[in-house]
């Protein structure tokens, strides 16, 4: 089963407005067992918009179209669909009371032009009702395809999608869901990870399985997706290869399906029954927002030292400025004191801590821009290591944080794993 989808508004055509909607709809689409065929971005235009549709409508079985229902008169997605389809525009006077009740719930006693404008809706088409907003949602078919045109508004579009759209289409369309699971790697670049992984992928391939590598700064998702008829055996088959997976690169695993690498960290501390305390140089807090993005952080994470200037790192984390002297900011010896010198400050379990020089100044011969070192500390030992990574300083500060709280991850499962008393067996 096709689709296509239609993103419109002029914004988005400006670069004013990021079309998040088409991503979000690609992703539901394609979980839900559609081949997305393609995305329009067109503007408030009647011709734009009707040869979108034309378009849209001989290449997919299904268009899904956001935007351009509001009340404004630069709102011109409904009349097109209209004109296309051949259908007159009625009042729907349910959709009147849900435009009325929703203004009566913001104060709002009479209703305008505008808003009574959003009550029309295509005669014979299926309305979609719009809890949160007051544009409707409108389904029609026509000559072998169905439009279903949604707000503009993403989280409007989001809901009626997940609510109400996604279990339409699937009760009335033969939709095989894709069967999807991720693996979250860090460690190893995309192109060796590749490598190392060339015989495992070709056992995927003649499994009828899918591979895609999808890399984000500092880490790769593996996701692996089946869309045979049978779910609960494809689901099977997924597990046993991500088992194979788990022996190939049993350090490199991060987390599985939507984990993040603040919430890996926080099941590992909370696991652990340990806190843990950040000094952040290059990062300048980033790690603290991995962290904190979290609900419950509060119940693990202790907090941070900004430690960006040098000033900062001797005084509130005692490092020696002779060592700062001696060895620049950047160097392990002073990381690792940062490292301890917070664990010790805030009275934590377990510390990172980082420096480097995330760009684009501050370069040298010897510590080129990328250079970072970075040192996790538990109460036995402090570990610590020197990332090279790229020129973009945006791009450093967040391998930076996911490494750092990649080494948090390691330091807390070898600490656990030396902790656990040998309960002897056969060697
Ligand atoms: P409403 O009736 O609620 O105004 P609408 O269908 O008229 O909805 P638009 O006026 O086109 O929607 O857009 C409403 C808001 O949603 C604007 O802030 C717009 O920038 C944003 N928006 C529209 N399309 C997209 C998109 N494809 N991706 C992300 N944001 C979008």
């Amino acid at each position: 089963m096709r689709a296509h989808i239609i993103a419109v508004g002029n914004e988005l055509l400006e670069g004013k407005t990021l079309d998040t909607n088409s991503h979000f709809l690609t992703g539901r689409l394609t979980d839900a067992g559609f081949r997305v065929v393609g995305v329009s971005v067109v503007g408030d235009h009647r011709e734009a918009i009707l040869e979108a549709l034309r378009f849209a409508g001989q290449r997919a079985e299904y268009v899904f179209i956001t935007g351009g229902l509001g009340p404004t008169s630069d709102d011109r997605t409904k009349e097109v669909l209209a004109e296309h389809v051949d259908r007159a525009l009625v009042l729907d006077e349910s959709v009147l009371d849900d435009i009325r009740a929703l203004l009566a719930r913001r104060g709002i006693r009479t209703i305008g032009e505008g808003n009574r404008s959003q009550a029309l809706v295509l005669e014979g088409c299926r309305v979609i009702r719009n809890g949160i907003g007051t544009a409707p949602g409108l389904w029609i078919g026509h000559q072998g395809a169905v439009f279903v045109a949604m707000p503009g508004v993403p989280f409007e579009m989001q809901e009626m999608m997940d609510r109400q759209v996604i279990p339409a289409v699937q009760a009335e369309a033969a939709l095989v869901p894709v069967v999807q699971r991720a693996v979250l790697t860090t460690g190893v670049p995309e192109s060796s990870l590749a490598a190392m992984l060339r015989d495992w992928e070709a056992g995927l391939g003649k499994e009828g399985l899918r591979l895609a590598y999808l890399p984000t700064p500092g880490m790769v998702k593996l996701r692996i997706s089946a869309d045979g008829p049978d779910r609960q055996h494809d689901e099977k088959r997924i597990a046993r290869q991500i088992a194979a997976l788990q022996a190939i690169i049993p350090d490199n695993i991060f987390g599985y399906d939507d984990d993040t690498a603040g919430a890996v960290v926080g099941r590992a501390l909370r696991g652990a029954g340990a806190t843990l305390a950040t000094a952040e140089s290059c990062t300048g807090g980033n790690i603290a927002r991995l962290i904190t993005a979290e609900p419950g952080a509060s119940d693990y994470y202790l907090g941070s030292i900004i430690a960006y200037a040098n000033r900062v790192k001797t005084e509130a984390l005692g490092v020696d400025a002779g060592l700062i002297e001696t060895h620049g900011a950047v160097s392990e010896q002073v990381v690792v004191k940062m490292a301890e010198g917070v664990m010790a400050k805030l009275g934590a379990d377990f510390a990172v801590a980082t420096s480097g020089i995330a760009g684009p100044g501050g370069g040298t011969q010897e510590k080129p821009v990328g250079t970072t070192w970075i040192a996790a500390a538990s109460k036995s030992r402090t570990v610590s290591k020197k990332f090279t990574f790229g020129e973009r300083r945006h791009v450093n500060i967040q391998k930076s944080a996911v490494a750092a709280l990649d080494m948090v991850r390691r330091l807390i499962s070898e600490d656990g794993r030396a902790s656990t008393p040998d309960r002897g067996g056969p060697r």
